[in-house]
């Protein structure tokens, strides 16, 4: 690891201000991702402005409507008793996120604004119709997601908190990869009852994506034997030594299938 200064700010308008100040700066929630990256010197921040010193974390959910903080920790998400009321799907995702240190220090915040293809809460959040709230703006999940490791935030953009409206019902499905827990192929279904049925895939393709056709087949009939006749292409499906491509997108069908079967 290349040295670097250490900060600590207890308000977002220093953290703003300190990201912005330094040229090689790099902001920290869990240090989950980041702290291996430098460790492996591939960045070399000059300064990290760790967030966790700010008061941001909580799930908060209302009757309508759920806004988790960024610095929220995964372990935080899975034992909420509120959410696991309002979105039972999305407590049990959290929960099934790489193992008991991973969940108690990894954030939402920094799982989205890292965006690897594999995570989970990419397939959530777009699943969703969630909106990423910054410091300067909100961003719909659907304008979010740009590529591999790639989002629209600018830089020294800072998420504040994540935020959507309550689902009628929803689920989640994964095929973990059994040493990292990553998602091989991960799929979220939310039925928002007449404004139809959103279905975030994650782990597929370079990066989490809406699968179109099936949530044109679910808004008009709710049930697993609506899909059986959407065809998933494997053409720009992730390939690597855990899957190939075909078999991605064949796990793209069982999952949304076990989720629909699952949603409550
Ligand atoms: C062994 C292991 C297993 C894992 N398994 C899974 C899994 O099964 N599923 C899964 O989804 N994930 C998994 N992860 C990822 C993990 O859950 C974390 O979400 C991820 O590593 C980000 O960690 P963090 O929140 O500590 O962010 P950090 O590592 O601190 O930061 C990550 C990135 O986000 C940026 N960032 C952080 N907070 C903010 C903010 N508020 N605003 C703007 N930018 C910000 C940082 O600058 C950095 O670029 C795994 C990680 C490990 C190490």
């Amino acid at each position: 690891m290349y040295e670097f200064e250490y900060h600590r700010p207890k308000k977002l308008a220093d953290a703003v201000k300190l990201i912005k100040a330094k040229k090689e700066g790099k902001l920290m929630a869990g240090g989950m991702t980041l702290i291996p990256t430098m460790k492996q010197r591939l960045a070399a921040p000059s300064d990290v402005i760790d967030l966790s010193g700010l008061d941001n974390s909580g799930v908060k959910v209302s009757k309508t409507k759920v806004t988790i903080k960024a610095g929220t920790t995964h372990a935080e998400v899975a034992s909420s008793s509120d959410l696991k009321k309002a979105v039972p799907a999305l407590a049990a995702l959290a929960g099934m996120i790489g193992d008991p240190h991973v969940r108690h220090r990894g954030t939402i915040g920094g799982s989205v604004a890292n965006a690897d293809p594999a995570a989970d809460y990419p397939a959530a959040l777009l699943a969703l119709n969630a909106k990423v709230v910054t410091d300067t703006r909100t961003i719909e999940a659907d304008k979010f997601f740009k590529g591999l490791f790639e989002t629209a935030l600018r830089t020294n953009e800072i998420i504040k908190q994540v935020e959507f409206e309550i689902p009628a019902k929803a689920a989640y499905s994964k095929f973990p990869n059994p040493a990292s827990r990553y998602a091989m192929v991960g799929v979220f279904v939310a039925d928002f009852g007449k404004k139809g049925v959103r279905v975030g895939v994650t782990g597929a393709k370079g990066s989490a994506y809406r699968e179109k056709a099936m949530e044109k087949a679910l808004t008009a009939e709710f049930s697993a034997d609506a899909i059986a006749g959407v065809k998933i292409k494997a053409d720009d499906m992730n390939e690597d030594i855990h899957a190939s491509a075909e078999y991605r997108a064949h796990l793209v069908g069982v999952m949304a299938k076990r989720a629909i079967a699952a949603a409550k």
